[in-house]
């Protein structure tokens, strides 16, 4: 049952859909130790930590191609393999779950229905790195997903499946969630550990990568919810068979949350690669005439109508279509939809979360915040569309320290560019569009 009642389909077009992540999401109870080991949770540990070795794991998962589901959609075997082995230091393991792009809500629906997946996968990839101590960092207003992983960790705990010697083996790992205070940029790895560590969730300048200085000035990885939480089924069931669905560049399954103009949103787990228009029709059709469709989150440049029927859910395919997959965020609208209002609410969203170190990335949001909120309170003037997108454009082209400046830019230029007819009429219902405007006191002082 996904997040707004709807039940996951079991088959599309005769075909069984995967179940990698998604197994225990309609099973009642699936959060609890005793129904997750009914439906075989935790049975890949005792392969793993008895009967291979930690570079045979690294090989597996690198072998199956998966790739990091938080959004940069690096391969994570790769991300694996650059952590020094033998070190004085330890190596961390923090697991991203501070999921805050608007229109994703994957990650939290796996807290909630199947956290011991989670754990699984951790104590998989710890041992692969030798890591003695991990962390999941939560977005701290998801509370009932850090109860649920709370609950989750004391009861493998209690069941010698955490803590000194796991399952009698020699490999031991403690797990401590911690909580973030609320921050979009705290998904970014460095200002994550930023966080962890008690500072301020503002990103680090990389070089170094966490993979040789990250928590705690050692080596640490960094995965999202997802990719680990698929670990489990590809040491089971081997890197050919994950490679069964998707693309050779994009194999597996993919979580992908949808809202907007459909009928039924929620959390539904696909192969990758399936075209829009058919997920459309699984998740129960699309409500109205398309218009367009953000394909990724909301930094991906959005879609037309046109463009999102030519393409399909892969990292390749979007990439052709000048966008991304992202997180797997999916929000399709309809023509009674006005794409300057969708923007207004984008453009809002990244001023408000920029960590404000950078000046083109603090500036530049809030000053195309300022200037959408301006045209929609009808005192557009001519050449605003331009305007707003050569601001973008100073800001995209990574003269900032993280990825957020070019994350907030491509929804900017391409909402301008490809709709740029809906905010010519702004400026047209103007009467006095012509005129001379100071941008620099539009709406002064918006957020800081
Ligand atoms: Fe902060 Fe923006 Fe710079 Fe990233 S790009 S470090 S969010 S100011």
């Amino acid at each position: 049952m996904s997040l707004f009642g709807f039940p996951q389909p079991k088959q599309w077009k005769g075909k069984d859909l995967p179940r990698v992540l998604s197994r225990l999401f309609d099973v009642k109870d699936g959060h609890t130790l005793a129904v997750a080991k009914s439906h075989g949770a935790y049975s890949t540990i005792s392969k793993v930590l008895f009967d291979r070795a930690p570079f045979q794991i690294i090989n597996e998962v690198m072998d199956s191609g998966l790739r990091g589901r938080g959004g940069a959609g690096f391969p994570t075997g790769m991300k694996w393999s650059f952590v020094p082995r033998g070190g004085q230091k330890p190596v961390y393991l923090v697991i991203n779950a501070d999921e805050g792009e608007p229109g994703t809500f994957k990650d939290r629906m796996c807290l909630m229905r199947d956290p011991h997946l989670l754990i699984e996968g951790m104590i998989c990839t710890g041992y692969a790195l030798g890591v003695r101590t991990a962390y999941i960092f939560v977005r701290g207003e998801m509370l009932p997903q850090i109860q649920a992983l709370n609950h989750a960790i004391k009861e493998a705990y209690d069941a010698g499946l955490l803590g000194e010697n796991i399952a009698g083996s020699r490999y031991s790992l403690d797990i401590y969630v911690h909580r973030g205070a609320g921050a979009y940029i705290c998904g970014e790895e460095t200002g994550l550990i930023n966080a962890l560590e008690g500072y301020k969730g503002q990103p680090r300048l990389k070089p170094p990568f966490p993979a040789i200085s990250g928590a705690f000035a050692a080596p640490t990885v960094v995965n999202n919810v997802e990719t680990i939480m698929a670990v489990p089924w590809i040491l089971t069931h081997g890197a050919k068979a994950y490679r069964q669905w998707g693309t050779d560049k994009s194999p597996g399954s993919k979580l992908f949350s949808i809202s907007g103009d459909i009928a039924k949103p929620g959390v539904y787990e696909v192969p990758l690669a399936m075209p829009y228009m058919e997920f459309f029709e699984l998740c129960g059709g699309l409500t109205g005439e398309l218009l367009g469709c953000i394909p990724g989150g909301s930094s991906a440049p959005v879609l037309t109508a046109e463009e999102t029927k030519k393409t399909t859910m892969d990292y390749e395919s979007l990439a052709a279509a000048k966008s991304m997959l992202g997180s797997g965020a999916i929000t399709p609208f309809n023509t009674t939809r006005d794409p300057v209002l969708i923007l207004q609410s984008i453009a809002r969203f990244y001023a408000h979360e920029s960590c404000g170190q950078c000046t083109p990335c603090r500036e530049g949001t809030g000053y195309v915040d300022r200037v959408i909120d301006s045209l929609v309170d009808g005192h557009g003037r001519d050449g605003d569309a331009e305007f707003i997108k050569s601001l973008a454009d100073q800001y995209e082209p990574m003269t900032t320290i993280c990825a957020f400046g070019p994350g907030a830019a491509w929804p900017v230029q391409s909402f301008v560019t490809k709709f740029k007819s809906h905010f010519d009429a702004y400026i047209a219902k103007n009467p006095k569009h012509a005129d001379k405007r100071d941008l620099v006191t539009v709406r002064p002082g918006a957020f800081w």
